[in-house]
């Protein structure tokens, strides 16, 4: 199968149907209807096989999360997604690869009202870089530089479990739901829209959440207090792990795709939010003047080095 008749039965009609587009897959370049009054945004992100998923992935699964982490960053500034972009370069054109790899990109799509509208295809080391564009009410995008000293610092889900479900050798071999953890991330896009105009600052975790955390405090100016004793662990995650180490996991693992926020002390209970968006909302510290990332274990307050992952990084 040639490049065209690729493009044409795998990535012509993914994701939704959107009204709002004007051209989708076939010209040159895609054209939409902006919707009036709101802002846009953007953002991209690229997946290396070995680097950022184990060259044995299911396809399946690299589909998902091609979306899942550009999805994750649109979470994170609030916005609602609309259409995607991807740029695909591929060692083989395998039909069998393809339809599982289109097969998890077009769910995920459906899911968030996505429509893919171009891209590009290309022969080569197996790359995925997917470009996710969305709206917000102007004002109303979440940053990582509002946090003020005394608020406090939440996270969605329970971070460590990807980390834990990818397959390593100096590690005990995952169970297939910590696996699922690390293979289809679900990004917290209704929470990240529930929280605009609401919390004060914002980040996905990615890179772990500590390191995360210290991005979102250094661009606020601020320092954060973790509260190890209150990170959300799983219980497939506190099966395999002691707890000294799932909390080191949970602060240093990645993957994760989870929103960490913060909202002032006064804001309303964020019970009725999570409830809404179906999503586990954890209190697990406080933002306070200075800088740098700190675990407070009763009185005893130790700085966290751990600054995430650095592609260039020693
Ligand atoms: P051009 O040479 O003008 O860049 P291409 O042949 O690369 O055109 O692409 C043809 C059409 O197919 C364009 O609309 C492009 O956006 C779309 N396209 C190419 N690859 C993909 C892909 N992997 N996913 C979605 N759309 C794609
Ligand atoms: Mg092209």
């Amino acid at each position: 199968m040639g490049e065209f008749a690729l493009i044409q039965r795998w990535f012509s009609a993914l994701g939704v149907r959107r009204e709002d587009v004007v051209l989708g897959v076939g010209d040159d370049a895609a054209v939409v209807e902006l919707p009036g009054g709101q802002q846009l945004v953007a953002a991209v992100d690229t997946l290396v096989a070995g680097r950022h998923f184990p060259v044995d992935s299911p396809p399946r699964s690299i589909g998902h999360r091609a979306l899942a982490v550009n999805l994750s960053d649109l979470a994170a500034m609030g916005a609602e997604p609309r259409y995607a972009l991807l740029a695909l370069t591929l060692p083989q054109a395998d039909d069998a690869w393809l339809q599982e790899f289109a097969g998890g990109f077009g769910a995920l799509a459906l899911q968030h009202g996505v429509a893919l509208i171009g891209g590009d295809t290309t022969s080569g080391p197996l790359t995925i870089s997917v470009t996710v564009l969305g709206c917000v009410l102007p004002g109303r995008a979440l940053t990582r530089s509002g946090a003020q000293p005394g608020d406090l610092v939440f996270v969605s889900g329970t971070p460590g479990d990807a980390v834990a479900g990818l397959p390593l050798a100096d590690r005990p071999a995952p169970t297939a739901a910590l696996r699922a953890r690390f293979e289809f991330p679900a990004p917290r896009v209704a929470l990240g829209r529930a929280l605009a105009g609401l919390a004060s600052a914002c980040i996905d975790v990615s890179d772990g959440l500590a390191g995360d955390l210290g991005k979102l405090g250094a661009a606020s100016g601020c320092a954060i207090e973790i509260d190890p004793a209150r990170l959300p662990l799983s219980d497939a995650l506190l099966a395999l792990q002691p707890l000294s180490r799932a909390q080191e996991l949970a602060l240093t693992g990645g993957d994760d795709y989870e929103l960490a926020f913060t909202v002032p002390a006064s804001s309303p209970d964020l019970g009725e939010i999570a409830r809404v968006t179906q999503t586990r909302i954890t209190r697990i510290g406080r933002v306070l003047p200075g800088a740098g990332v700190w675990l407070r274990n009763g009185a005893l307050v130790t700085q966290v080095a751990h600054r995430g992952f650095d592609h260039f990084g020693p």
